[in-house]
């Protein structure tokens, strides 16, 4: 989870739009939703429109102001679709995510969002260390809040990493070797290798390093170690018989 990413919704007029970015966030692996004075809430609109995300809104604090709900973070971005006349630092989606992607954990960022109907204020943006923007059509800049905030939870998932986090896991169901399992199976893998025949201990080195490489890049899981043990476990019998 990006729990260190809180993502603050100022005065939301429409619930069903608290529900969507609650689905936006969890989508994205983030779960810190904080709710600035929202004009309806909780819900049955939002619970709809949150469709499986709802322990978001179940778990949303709710604040009396931006001030309250930004205090305990360290980085806050205001996202904002207008120019604005006073020039604040400003940031897209997508150099956040390069800036923040991999913060680490202990760094708590707000990413702020303003009303559907008039953004956020000024006052408000004096509370934010950048503003955030999404660049896009400049005749027709404003996207859906929860558009805006699934494009921001995106670039900072991608960049945190993430994206390729569940295919580990999708491969199946056993978890991936460690270090102390990989070892044992060098070992056994040089010992066959010198066992029949194939390796000169004396010229093992350099090949056992190539051969780390070539198993370090694939990240075996334990179901496939055993596998592999398997024939190294065959391949010594065989040899001896
Ligand atoms: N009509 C409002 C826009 C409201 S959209 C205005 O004039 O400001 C609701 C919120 O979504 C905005 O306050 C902003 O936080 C976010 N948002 C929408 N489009 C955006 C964009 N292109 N870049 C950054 N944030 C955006």
């Amino acid at each position: 989870m990006l729990s260190n990413f809180k993502v603050v919704l100022v005065e939301t007029s429409h619930p069903g739009n608290i529900g969507a970015v609650a689905r936006a966030m969890k989508n994205m692996g983030m779960d810190q939703l904080r709710l600035v004075s929202p004009k309806l809430f909780p819900h049955a609109d939002a619970t709809a429109r949150a469709s499986g995300a709802d322990d978001l809104l179940r778990e949303a604090k709710v604040y009396g102001s931006l001030h309250d709900a930004i205090a305990d973070c360290q980085v806050v971005l205001g996202a904002s679709a207008r120019d604005r006349t006073i020039s604040w630092p400003s940031v897209t989606a997508r150099e956040c995510a390069g800036k923040w992607g991999g913060a680490p954990e202990r760094l708590d960022i707000a990413l702020v969002f303003g009303r559907e109907s008039s953004g956020l204020k000024n006052h408000e943006l004096d509370l934010c260390h950048y503003l955030l923007r999404i660049p896009c059509n400049p005749a027709y800049s404003s996207l859906n809040l929860a558009a805006a905030v699934q494009v921001v939870c995106y670039e900072l998932f991608v960049a945190s990493g993430r994206e390729h986090a569940g295919s580990v896991g999708d491969r199946g169901e056993d978890p991936l070797a460690t270090a102390e399992q990989m070892e044992a199976f060098y070992l056994h893998l040089y010992q066959t290798m010198v066992d029949i025949g194939f390796l000169h201990p004396e010229r093992s080195k350099s090949i056992m390093r190539r051969l780390r490489r070539i198993f370090n890049r694939i990240q075996l899981d334990t179901k496939e170690l055993d596998i592999l043990r398997g024939i190294l476990r065959f391949s010594q019998n065989h040899n001896l018989k």
